[in-house]
């Protein structure tokens, strides 16, 4: 009949107009809700919906829609992004180095399809320990009750590779908890911890919470272990908190970190990659302004310091562009 034969027709128009912009979904693997990365992959997802125009006609009608769930942190995002769970995710510059290069906790599980996209802030490693707990050195841990991270986290993998620096492991606390980050500040102005370790970048709700909640203060890591650490590896550098950055931090720490980045599958396709590369660097001056770790960020640091994964190829076709490379 004339009448089907019209709508089936109809149909395939609408069809076709419908791959041309079809909507395709992403999801950025992040860490604890009240950490920065969460900050960082929610950030991410609003330029690239700003970018959209969200109907507008000015907008560019690419059709991605971004999420950025609470993740368990760095080595759960890379693992996540290599089985193709996620499409990107934010993992700490130690942690890219040794999954690109199958060394450290990935050896043997090597990810030579993860890409690098940009660095983000830095994070410096940080042992926080409870006001009134009288530590105030490494040593002064032994046998103290440590958070020492989820697993999956960042600073969990960090935390065990100081250990084995210092020539000792988990038993060296009286006991060593999991808790993740969102519930390690709560646990130490309670009492329930005398300490957590926590790569994160400055400044912190989280570590706010504990300095200003019950007097929780950073200790210094700058023994020879540390500085062992700083000197063998290209990923790991000395670092700074300086006074005041929290109400108990009255002299300067020093400690040593890593940068944040963001990363990728080379599975993923080069377009969605640089759709997202260039809703941030488009966009950069209202990105920078979502969270203040980010204040400092400049493109060329961002798209040269702390990438030991190779470049992906949708990021590089914005950063050519731009005359950036
Ligand atoms: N560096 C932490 C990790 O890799 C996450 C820190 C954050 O959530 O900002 O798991």
């Amino acid at each position: 009949m004339k009448f089907k034969i019209l709508s089936a027709s109809l149909l395939a128009g609408a069809l076709s107009l419908g791959t041309a912009n079809a909507t395709e979904f992403m999801s950025i693997g992040t860490g604890g809700p009240t950490g920065v990365y969460f900050q960082v992959g929610n950030a991410v997802c609003q330029m690239v919906h700003r970018n959209a125009g969200e109907g507008r006609k000015d907008g560019r009608q690419h059709g991605y829609r971004c999420s950025a769930p609470s993740t368990a942190g760095s080595i759960y995002n890379i693992k996540n992004i290599e089985s193709g769970e996620l499409q990107f995710g934010v993992a700490q510059s130690d942690w890219q180095y040794h999954a690109t290069n199958g060394t450290s906790k990935f050896e043997g599980a090597q990810v030579p399809d993860l890409r690098s996209v940009f660095s983000v802030h830095p994070e410096p490693f940080q042992i926080l320990v409870g006001g009134n707990t009288g530590i105030k050195t490494w040593e002064d841990l032994e046998g103290k009750t440590v958070n020492i991270g989820n697993p999956g986290s960042g600073q969990r993998g960090t935390f065990e590779v100081l250990l084995d620096a210092n020539g000792v492991g988990t038993d060296y606390f009286g006991s060593a908890t999991e808790l993740t980050s969102s519930e390690q500040s709560s646990a130490l102005c309670n009492g329930d911890i005398d300490a957590y370790g926590y790569t994160v970048g400055v400044p912190n709700a989280g570590v706010s919470q504990a300095a200003d909640g019950c007097g929780a203060t950073i200790i210094s890591l700058n023994n020879d272990a540390v500085a062992g650490l700083v000197n063998d590896n290209p990923f790991y550098a000395f670092a700074t908190i300086p006074t005041g950055t929290y109400s108990t931090i009255e002299s300067n720490v020093t400690t040593f970190g890593v940068k944040a980045s963001f990363v990728t599958s080379a599975k993923v396709d080069a377009d969605m990659v640089y759709e997202v590369v260039r809703a941030v660097f488009e966009n950069f001056d209202a990105f920078k302004s979502l969270h203040p770790a980010f204040a400092n960020l400049s493109p060329l640091q961002m798209m040269s310091e702390g990438n030991s994964a190779p470049l992906h190829e949708g990021a590089i076709k914005y950063y050519k562009e731009k005359g950036w490379m």
